[in-house]
């Protein structure tokens, strides 16, 4: 058995614990959660600040982890897009160590699960061998161009089966964006996940993607130009983008939306209307590092909105931690209290994964991973933004 003690333990699916006692198997499987130190012999590890659940990463593009530094941020969505895909062939021994090197970083940082985008198999020796617990997004695109769509079908099947599947790691497809798939592909993604399934998508990250389906208008025209496609008979809908996301995928699986920078009201409630199984991913970071912008998170709180943090790729983002994802929301939104940071953090991730049978809270028979941080209490509340986490288990 062990036993951690610390100024406060956060269980997230209970109220938090000040001077409490976690005890646990050595392997990390909660067996207890106890008020304070009394009758316990055996040696505590205690410590000043928190422990927290391991953090869940319900966004990441891990196979782009060679792409740190390589492009300039504050350029917008679709410049940065440009970019990325120009980068996109090196050196395969490089890329294979980024994506080690990674994995090893993010499960220092405490992060205990990723939901992980693929466009190829780079990642699955590393997904196999990792203590991380990796749900691979087998991303899909066809520029919405139906010339494309059947060669794209066999490639990106062809990435899914090389991914696994266990009692470890899961896998489904999805689409990337509403602006970059075709019917024909939606309907392809639809027939082949089941209700079980989580699906991903990119959503409303920047103003150019809902002034394409409310008007038929704005930059993705030249966008898709550059890339030599033609968008030209793209029939607008009238609504915002996610609408249209509302339309082709299944309410019965869950769905992720990420980023939702320019996701307002009337989105979150026509995405609730529609399914009992939404989840929002926000990536503060890349949000700021792309567009130099956040979502209005007050709207998604007042919706009771299911809210889940990630940190997407390694060209948007300066290190892929969950904890500089909550300083970074609390720095700009004081506002939120570190109790719902975590809960989006840890349990409700888990929840969208549907890997809440052994993660995102201490409870008994868990084994979530116990994270470490070293806040200071400052007047009434942690301060947070000075401090680091430590995986302790
Ligand atoms: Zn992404």
């Amino acid at each position: 058995m062990k036993y951690f003690s610390a100024e406060c333990i956060y269980p997230i699916c209970s109220p938090p614990v000040k001077k409490g006692v976690i005890v646990t198997e050595d392997d990390g499987t909660i067996v207890r959660l106890l008020p304070n130190k009394q009758g316990i012999s055996e040696e505590i590890m205690e410590m000043n600040g928190i422990l927290v659940p391991g953090f869940i990463n319900t966004h990441c593009h891990l196979e782009l982890s060679h792409l740190k530094n390589k492009v300039p941020s504050g350029t917008g969505l679709l410049p940065f897009l440009e970019k990325v895909v120009s980068f996109r062939d090196m050196d395969q021994s490089i890329i294979d160590e980024e994506i080690r090197k990674n994995d090893a970083y993010m499960y220092d940082q405490g992060i205990v699960a990723v939901g992980d985008i693929s466009n190829k198999s780079d990642t699955k020796n590393i997904k196999s061998s990792s203590k991380i617990r990796y749900y691979t997004f087998v991303e899909m695109f066809d520029f919405m161009q139906s010339s494309l769509t059947q060669s794209m079908i066999e490639q990106y099947s062809e990435v899914y089966i090389q991914h696994e599947q266990n009692e470890k790691n899961s896998k489904s497809f999805v689409p990337h964006a509403p602006y970059t798939v075709s019917d024909e592909l939606y309907t392809f993604i639809r027939s082949k996940n089941s209700d079980q399934d989580t699906v991903s998508v990119h959503n409303q990250e920047t103003n150019a993607e809902n002034e394409l389906f409310i008007n038929g208008e704005g930059d993705f025209y030249q966008f898709y130009k550059n890339f030599g496609f033609d968008i030209s008979r793209f029939k607008k809908t009238g609504k915002s983008s996610i609408f249209k996301l509302l339309e082709v995928l299944n309410p019965f699986s869950k769905t992720l939306f990420v980023h939702n920078t320019k996701t307002k009201k009337e989105d979150i409630e026509a995405a609730h209307n529609w399914s009992k199984n939404v989840f929002w991913a926000t990536c503060p970071n890349a949000n700021l590092y792309i567009e130099n912008s956040l979502p209005d998170y007050k709207q998604f709180i007042e919706k009771q909105a299911n809210m889940t943090i990630g940190t997407d790729s390694l060209s948007s983002n300066w290190q892929l931690s969950i904890w500089e994802e909550i300083k970074t929301i609390k720095k700009y939104n004081n506002y939120i209290p570190l109790d719902t940071l975590l809960e989006w953090a840890t349990l409700n991730g888990a929840r969208a994964l549907s890997f809440d049978d052994t993660l995102g809270s201490f409870e008994i028979g868990k084994k979530p991973g116990i994270v470490h941080i070293d806040v200071q209490w400052n007047e009434n509340d942690f301060d947070i933004l000075s401090s680091n986490p430590r995986r302790l288990i």
